[in-house]
């Protein structure tokens, strides 16, 4: 049986989830100290192939607190990818520095290095490159230019939990890199986020900047402005729950993929993700592109599966094509403009079963026909 309506994602929660959960609860241990705290952290960096982990309220927040903790401020610039989510541009104006956008490769849909390497100034200090959609950006070109052009690299992992570049994780290249707990993403929290970084300095800055600044040696006193950046121990308990299970996740996330790319074998005019050589990509959210189509006919066909009962999302808007960022430098942009006409996200929940993959691909090869 097919379900009626086939959502993008929904959060995959089981019984060790609402265990934990209750658990903080019973402790009365539900704000932002606690067991579950310490222990995702090292879970998380464990995982990820780095020394630490700091647990932040959000994905976006912790891009916020990467590029304070890097002295990222007023007349510096940051490229990221014209293409991304709206967070990766933001974090960089809330430091009142400026965003440059690069534009994207036409195989990983990522940002691409020969965008970045142009658009560097004297004033460039760092570039977010962004795992989007799950697949590993071009990192050894990019950490080429970074150490090149002495500029820092915060890798915007929201999208890539447990993906992979020439045998180790996303997210452990950088000098410092940022992940997401939100509802939709590979674990949840409900909201959440970290940072990781290498570089125990950078670490300890990062912990202070989370906690208002307060001296860690001395209680109550403040040496510099800090946030309230922290994760409850309730968030946590949550994410530990998921984090043991994030094989699991991951391994469905992958499988998803290769039975939409089995299914979708045969049918002509859609780009289908690439998985480039020696890079394991998550697939956060399977997409396809429609090589012949503009914006007003994906939209239309995108219109015809909601009919359906599938649910689709359209690839990002270009930053630059909205009203924060619409009067800011373009830099052109055509591969990734291409790509936000063209492109959408099928259903990739975890809890997707067979049977929906086949239903959805054959309905996705109908309505192609009637564009
Ligand atoms: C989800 C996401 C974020 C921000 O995460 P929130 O937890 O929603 O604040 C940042 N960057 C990218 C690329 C994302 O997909």
């Amino acid at each position: 049986m097919v379900k009626k309506y086939i959502p993008v994602s929904e959060p995959n929660l089981k019984k060790k989830e609402l265990d934990y959960v209750v658990d903080t609860v019973k402790s009365t241990w539900i704000s932002s100290k606690g067991k579950y705290i310490d222990k995702f952290e090292k879970m998380f960096a464990e995982y990820i192939g780095v020394n630490h982990a700091i647990s932040v309220s959000n994905g976006t927040v912790a891009l916020h607190l990467a590029l304070l903790a890097l002295n990222i401020g007023p007349g510096d610039e940051v490229i990221v990818p014209n293409l991304t989510y709206i967070a990766t541009a933001n974090s960089v104006t809330y430091v009142s520095a400026t965003p440059v956008f690069a534009d994207s490769e036409e195989d990983t849909w990522n940002i691409d290095p020969k965008s970045i390497e142009r658009l560097i100034t004297r004033k460039t200090k760092a570039i977010i490159p962004v795992h989007l959609y799950g697949n590993p950006c071009n990192m050894n070109e990019i950490m080429k230019i970074a150490k090149t052009n002495n500029l820092f690299v915060i890798e915007d992992s929201a999208e890539a939990l447990g993906s992979e570049y020439f045998g180790k994780k996303t997210g452990s290249f950088g000098d410092v890199s940022t992940f997401s707990f939100y509802g939709n993403k590979t674990i949840t929290t409900g909201e959440g986020g970290m940072v990781v970084t290498k570089d125990s300095e950078i670490a300890n800055k990062l912990r202070i900047l989370k906690g208002q600044g307060m001296n860690p040696d001395r209680r109550y006193w403040f040496d510099i402005i800090g946030y309230n950046y922290r994760m409850t121990n309730i968030q946590a308990a949550l994410g530990c729950a998921q984090m043991e299970r994030v094989d699991e996740l991951v391994r469905a996330k992958r499988n998803i993929a290769q039975l939409y790319n089995k299914y979708f074998m045969d049918i002509p005019n859609i780009i289908i993700p690439a998985e480039k050589y020696s890079t394991i990509n998550t697939y956060w959210m399977y997409s396809i592109i429609l090589k012949n189509y503009c914006r007003e006919e994906r939209e239309k066909f995108r219109e015809k599966l909601e009919k359906l009962g599938i649910e689709t999302r359209p690839f990002f808007y270009l930053m630059t094509e909205m009203p924060p960022y619409n009067s800011y430098e373009n830099n052109e942009c055509k591969i990734a403009k291409l790509l936000a006409d063209k492109g959408l996200n099928l259903p990739s929940s975890t809890l997707l079963k067979e049977e929906e993959i086949k239903y959805i691909c054959g309905e996705v090869k109908k309505c192609l026909k009637e564009l």
